[in-house]
């Protein structure tokens, strides 16, 4: 599959007259089937894959009339649930990485949604950008996020969408245009807001947890940021009030540094400007290193060098290779919070926007608080010790936590999702 690209798949789709599509799970022949013959061969690449592709319950996909954007919503598990995750609007070499990226960023989803109590499933969508135009163009944006719109509508719910990184205000504006299943709509409009601050909350109560295993406090000790962002910006201010010792932070953009700097003015902060790839505030003397700029900072050529006896940070997909990495840190000796254990407060925060508002609200506030089961502190101790108890790496056990979880049902609505996408199948108003 890696050596079709995606204009090949979209002449493909031209020729045969397509413009939507999907592939679903048969539970009883345990095999993904397609809704068109002429594009078996997509299933065939999903059957025989074993690494990303875990039962996800259905794909679905279109191509637009204007632009040739091809845009997708993976659905993994909605036992819990509607599948919940953003979208992205990402550029592929080919539709291999296309539907690798999908298929395992909505698994992401599901562990995310499930780890956190959400009686949410997982899911993610995936659009891919057209190299022709300029993606930061506001007609073409305005376009592609319209129509995404109408495809979740077409979809009947199945998916909910929600903002990812690139995504702004003004897209998920466009998306509720035309459709009721999105999440994270513009606070002009009755969404919830930036969720960066309560996300720091989150990576600052795992970090206690995971200091609280280990008979410690974050008084005193030294914290290294990476990225001085929307989450490290007030997660740095948390850290000052809990009296760590010191704060030593970089981020590529001098202004964020300056005015980050200035907040902090007084305060024991070594913070500079670093180049993107120069990644040696990971290698800082430091208890605790929070990675809050990038993904797949953790690999073979960091880890040996990471000085810190605990990772807790918000950047997603941290673990560039999720297995080997994962070993890596744990052989170290090095306790790894799963980043999407601690940063899902972004979810958490618009994932229940239908149900309004309350100050203070429990549904928010039960995450960062240290009592409940589900809260990030309960869930960092719990996988910790299932780690040390069974000498497996975090980010398996979180996994495996996540996984039990994901398959109870909704206590009201049971695996209603999976009758949508039954639904979808039998009557042909999705394709046609
Ligand atoms: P942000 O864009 O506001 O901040 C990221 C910062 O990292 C930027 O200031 C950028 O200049 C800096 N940066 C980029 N590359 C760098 C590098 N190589 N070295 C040092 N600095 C670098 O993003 P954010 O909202 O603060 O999110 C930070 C991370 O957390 C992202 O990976 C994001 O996906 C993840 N996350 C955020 C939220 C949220 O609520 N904002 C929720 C879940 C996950």
């Amino acid at each position: 599959m890696k050596n079709i690209s995606i204009p090949e798949l979209v002449n493909i789709l031209k020729k045969n007259n397509i413009n939507r599509f999907y592939l679903i799970f048969n539970p009883e022949t345990k095999k993904v089937e397609p809704s068109h013959k002429e594009l078996q061969f997509l299933a065939d690449f999903i059957n025989s894959d074993t690494r990303d592709f875990e039962e996800h319950e259905g794909m679905f996909f279109q191509l637009t009339e204007k632009y040739d954007v091809l845009q997708g919503a993976f659905v993994h598990r909605t036992k819990r649930g509607q599948a919940a995750g953003g979208v992205r609007f990402w550029q592929y070499d080919n539709l291999e990485d296309y539907l690798r990226d999908g298929m395992r960023l909505a698994k992401g989803m599901t562990h995310k949604n499930a780890l956190a109590g959400l009686w949410w499933g997982g899911g993610k969508g995936v659009m891919v950008h057209n190299p022709k135009y300029d993606k930061q163009n506001k007609e073409y944006r305005k376009y592609v996020y319209t129509e995404y719109g109408k495809f979740l509508t077409k979809l009947n719910g199945c998916y909910v969408t929600a903002e990812d990184v690139g995504t702004s205000v003004e897209d998920m504006a466009n998306i509720y245009k035309t459709t009721r299943f999105t999440t994270c709509i513009p606070e002009s409009i009755g969404g919830s807001g930036n969720p960066s601050e309560p996300t720091s909350r989150g990576v600052l109560a795992a970090m206690e947890a995971a200091l609280a295993f280990k008979g410690e406090t974050l008084n005193g000790k030294i914290v290294a940021v990476q990225g001085m962002g929307h989450v490290a910006e007030p997660l740095i201010g948390h850290l000052f009030n809990k009296n760590v010792g010191k704060v030593i932070a970089a981020d590529i953009n001098s202004d964020v540094v300056n005015s980050v700097k200035k907040k902090f003015a007084g305060k024991n902060l070594k913070a500079g400007v670093t180049k993107k790839t120069d990644n040696s505030i990971l290698f800082e003397e430091c208890d605790i290193l929070a990675p809050c700029a990038t993904g797949a900072i953790l690999n073979i050529n960091t880890i040996p060098k990471i000085k810190a006896k605990i990772i807790c940070g918000a950047a997603n997909n941290q673990l560039e290779d999720h297995d080997r990495d994962d070993k890596a840190l744990a052989d170290r000796g090095i306790i790894y919070v799963p980043d999407f254990l601690n940063n899902r407060m972004g979810i958490v925060n618009c994932a229940n926007e239908q149900y309004g508002y309350v100050n203070n609200d429990d549904f928010i506030e039960r995450h960062l608080q240290r009592k409940w089961n589900h809260g990030v502190y309960q869930t960092t101790l719990s996988v910790l010790k299932e780690a040390t108890e069974t000498g497996q790496p975090t980010s398996k056990v979180a996994i495996i936590q996540a996984t039990k979880l994901s398959m109870q049902e909704h206590p009201v609505f049971g695996h209603r999702s999976l009758k949508i996408i039954q639904s979808l199948v039998n009557d042909d108003r999705f394709i046609s």
